[in-house]
Order: C-alpha cells, then sequence, then structure tokens
C-alpha cells in the first residue's frame, strides 16, 4: 500500500500531505480524540476538479479511501482511515454566494462544503436572510446536512436537508454533477440522507428564507423543577408544537439537573421573552441565558458546551412521545452513569431529546429517512459520553452501549419504544439504515448501483455507514 500511496503522492503533490508534515498534522484534528485512525496520506484538494482527479487515482491504484468533513462524528473511523488508506479532506473547498432565484422569488446561498456554519451565519446576518442547518459553530455542513441535520427550523422544513436545492457532486467515475431535482431526481432524493454512500459532495445550494426576531440560549432549572421541566415540555408541545417559529430541546448534564435549550425566530417586538415558552418561562430557574441574539450570537455560544480535546461516544434511540417516561428514562440515565462512572476522570454524561411531532415529520415524507403512517409524536434522544483518558474508552462506551439498551427495554415494557435511529446521532454498533423504510433502503440500493457499479463507495470508501457489500 506504501507504495501506491506514494505514488498517489506523486502524481497531486501540491495537496498530499504525508504524516511527517503540519498539513497532516492539522487535518487530524476531530471533534473527539477518539476517532482518529493514522491514515496513510492526507489529501486536502482546492477545488472540485482536484478532488475528482484524487479520486480517479485512489480507483485506479484501488487505494482505500475515507471522506473527512467537519470531523464531528464520534464514530470511530467514519471520517478517518487506518494505516495505509487516505483521507479526503473537503476543508479546503472554500466560497459563498448569494445567488437570486429570479422569477421564483428568494435567494439561494451556493456553499462550498468546506465553508463552516460560523461563516455561513456571518455572511447572512448582514442580509437579514439565513438557512436551516445546526446551532453549534463547528459541525461541518456535509456530515450535518447529508445525514438528514436537525435544525431549530425542524418545524418549518423537517430535516434541513429539505432546503436543498442543487448538490455539486463528485460521483465514482470522477464525474462532477450538478444534481437537482430535475437533473438527477433518484440521486437528489438519495443525497440528502446517504451520507457518504454516492459520492463526496463539494457544493450545495440552500433555499434562504428572511429572518425575524431570534431569542436562543437555555434555562437552567432549580433542582426542584425537574419534574415540572417534563410537564412543561408536554404542556408546550400540546399547545405550542407545530409553531414554526420555535425549537426546544430537553437537556441533562447531570443527576437531578435539567435545562431546556429553546430558540425562537419569529414576530416578537419586546424585551420580554416570547410568551410561547411561557411554561418554561414559569419554573423556578438557577440560571437562564435565553435572550435576544442574532445567529453569530446563537453559534459563538456552541465553543462553550463543545469544546475540542476529549475522548467521546453518542448513541440515540426514539420513543413515543411520553413525557413522564422521558423524565423516568433521564433519571435512569443520570442514575446509572453516577452508579458505574463517577470515578472517570473528565466524566460528562448528557442525555437530549427533541420532540417530533407528527405534523413536523410529515414534511419528511419526500426523502429517503421518511417514516411511513407515523401516527403519533415520536421524541428522538441523544446520550452523549465524555470523558478524558484513552484508557477509559471501553469502559464508557461499553456503558454507553448498555445504558442506550436498558432504555429501550424500559421504553419497550411500556411499548412506547419506536425504531427510528437518527443517523447522525447513532453509534457504530447502531445500524440506523435497519431502522429506514424498508422500501426506501431498496431504493436507495438501486440508486447506489446506478451510479457506483463498480461499489468503489461500498468497497473502497473506508467508514461511514455502508449499504450493501
Ligand atoms: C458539537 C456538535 C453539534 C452538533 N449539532 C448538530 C445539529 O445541530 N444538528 C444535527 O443534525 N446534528 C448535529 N450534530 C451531529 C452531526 O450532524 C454529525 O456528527 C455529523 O456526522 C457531523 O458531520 P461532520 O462533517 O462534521 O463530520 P465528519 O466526521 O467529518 O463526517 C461524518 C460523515 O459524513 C461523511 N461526509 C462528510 N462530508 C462529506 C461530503 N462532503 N461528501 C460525502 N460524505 C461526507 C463522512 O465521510 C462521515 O461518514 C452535532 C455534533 C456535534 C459534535
Amino acid at each position: 500500500m506504501t507504495s501506491s500511496i506514494n505514488t498517489f503522492a506523486a502524481t497531486l503533490p501540491q495537496s498530499t500531505f504525508l504524516p511527517d508534515s503540519s498539513e497532516y498534522q492539522g487535518a487530524s484534528k476531530y471533534w473527539t480524540d477518539t476517532v482518529f485512525l493514522k491514515p496513510g496520506a492526507v489529501f486536502i484538494p482546492n477545488s472540485a476538479e482536484e478532488l475528482a482527479k484524487g479520486l480517479e487515482q485512489l480507483v485506479e491504484h484501488q487505494i482505500s479511501f475515507s471522506i473527512k468533513g467537519g470531523g464531528h462524528n464520534a464514530n470511530r473511523g467514519w471520517a478517518s482511515n487506518s494505516d495505509g488508506g487516505v483521507v479526503i479532506s473537503t476543508s479546503n473547498l472554500k466560497g459563498l454566494e448569494l445567488i437570486e432565484t429570479g422569477s421564483e422569488g428568494g435567494t439561494v446561498l451556493r456553499t462550498n462544503i468546506g465553508i463552516t456554519l460560523t461563516e455561513i451565519y456571518d455572511f447572512l446576518e448582514e442580509k437579514g436572510t439565513t438557512i436551516a442547518a445546526g446551532n453549534q459553530a463547528t459541525p461541518g455542513l456535509g456530515g450535518l446536512l447529508l445525514g438528514g441535520g436537525l435544525s431549530p427550523y425542524w418545524n418549518r422544513f423537517g430535516f434541513a436537508a429539505n432546503t436543498i436545492v442543487s448538490f455539486q457532486v463528485v460521483t465514482a467515475d470522477s464525474k462532477i454533477l450538478d444534481v437537482t431535482a430535475k437533473s438527477h431526481p433518484d440521486l437528489f432524493w438519495a443525497l440528502k440522507g446517504g451520507i457518504c454512500n454516492f459520492g463526496i459532495v463539494t457544493r450545495l445550494d440552500l433555499k434562504t428564507f428572511a429572518r425575524q426576531n431570534i431569542w436562543a440560549g437555555a434555562h437552567i432549572f432549580a433542582p426542584t423543577s425537574f419534574g415540572a421541566a417534563f410537564d412543561a415540555l408536554d404542556s408546550f408541545t400540546t399547545e405550542e408544537g407545530n409553531s414554526p417559529h420555535v425549537g426546544v430541546m430537553l437537556m441533562s448534564p447531570a443527576k437531578g439537573m435539567v435545562m431546556a435549550s429553546l430558540f425562537y425566530d419569529g414576530p416578537h417586538d419586546s424585551d420580554e421573552p416570547p410568551p410561547v415558552f411561557r411554561h418554561f418561562n414559569a419554573l423556578p430557574m438557577v440560571n437562564s441565558t435565553f435572550k435576544k441574539s442574532s445567529w453569530p450570537g446563537v453559534v459563538k455560544f456552541s465553543f462553550m458546551v463543545a469544546p475540542y480535546g476529549f475522548r467521546r461516544y453518542v448513541s440515540t434511540s426514539t420513543i413515543y412521545k411520553d413525557t413522564k417516561l422521558l423524565q423516568r428514562l433521564f433519571e435512569l440515565y443520570q442514575s446509572s452513569a453516577q452508579e458505574h462512572l463517577s470515578d472517570i476522570e473528565g466524566g460528562e454524561f448528557h442525555i437530549f431529546a427533541n420532540v417530533m411531532t407528527v405534523a413536523a415529520f410529515e414534511k419528511n415524507r419526500d426523502g429517503p429517512w421518511a417514516i411511513d403512517n407515523l401516527k403519533e409524536d415520536i421524541v428522538g434522544m441523544m446520550q452523549w459520553s465524555t470523558w478524558k483518558h484513552a484508557k477509559d474508552d471501553e469502559r464508557v462506551m461499553r456503558w454507553t452501549e448498555m445504558i442506550s439498551d436498558e432504555m429501550k427495554r424500559v421504553a419497550e415494557a411500556e411499548g412506547k419504544s419506536h425504531k427510528y435511529l437518527y443517523i447522525n446521532n447513532a453509534n457504530e454498533t447502531q445500524d440506523a439504515f435497519a431502522s429506514w423504510e424498508p422500501r426506501n433502503m431498496d431504493q436507495m440500493r438501486e440508486i447506489s448501483k446506478k451510479y457506483d457499479p463498480n461499489a468503489v463507495f461500498q468497497k473502497l470508501r473506508s467508514g461511514g455507514p455502508k449499504l450493501w457489500s
């Protein structure tokens, strides 16, 4: 393999970096210290054309490769590669442009895939528009949107990928395709959830929309309000759960503690918090960071809650909405973390929950992650373990999987477990594709075989979920 890597590096010397270079060290930076696997080289193309040429060489020499976007996925090796392979990093694919859409009205944001969310929100702020994507600064657009993308505008659009107007993608035969709903309807549909199975996305056109008054932040409730916060979530969902202006996530960072992360974008010309959150605003709190904001302000907050430099593992599960059960699961999770992992240095064990109403999920009917015949609201949960030392890796990861299984058993016993797994939050033992509708998975496999008949993205691409083998 080393001689193949050297041949590859000699073909594209200006953008291929071997382990002794500073560029290689720079590209080794991932959000989670557990995921980097020491590839033979890192390829950092400066254009889609250069990327296509590199992919052609990798295929010709049968060199295994992986694709790194923002490097935020917590699964080991999903965006990295073991000895001998090449990591293709999209970090140098920069460039942003706002394009008038003429007769259809409005604008689209044309963004190369290496652009960060901070760069996007700063760029759009002065123009009074925004896009649907994440509310943290550092995850990559690639991984986030190609898995669907949860955004605070979930009630308005469903998955953020529903706002993609066009993909530019380098396919297995090294062609650069502009993929729209009209030009390649099958590939356009599949790319909205297929992550790294159909090609390497180099550019996106995203629908923009006007932003209004933005409020964001978190209410951190007093321990005495623990149960009341779940009741507030219940009342809020019943009364306001489909409002296009809100995004709410309940989160527990430790035993007895719960906070509500709140987002609002809508009409509200006042210095008082938007009344739509009245059920949460009324509870006793130890602190609140919820305030008038802007998109650049919203994403700056993320540096405080999700810093680099730790080891991490995530897990996901879904239940039908039952806030009493949700409270029990949060308590179970935190009690178990305290019982089993209180001696872990740097240990932090967070659990998050997002309610997804039937009406909002209906907006996903045209994507590969659609759920057929959803009759009740569901709650997507994520368990997020953080720790400091490699010696604790196996212990924390196995506990994270164990507690997820236990939570699932509790939900099943109540008849409230739902099989759906959000792919961007699933860990390497969780087969999110298997939780999707079989008819959609059959279609995904067919499309993969049409655009990638030699299975480059199933066999030569390492890391990340696969559709077939
Ligand atoms: C701090 C933090 C905040 C988050 N916030 C949100 C959120 O608000 N909403 C949400 O939905 N999720 C969120 N996530 C989850 C996030 O969507 C996933 O972790 C996602 O996989 C990260 O994408 P990435 O490009 O940064 O990661 P990477 O690890 O680089 O990539 C993830 C996967 O996508 C593939 N990929 C990346 N770019 C491309 C490309 N251009 N073409 C083809 N394949 C590609 C990679 O090969 C890999 O398999 C968050 C995660 C973290 C750590």
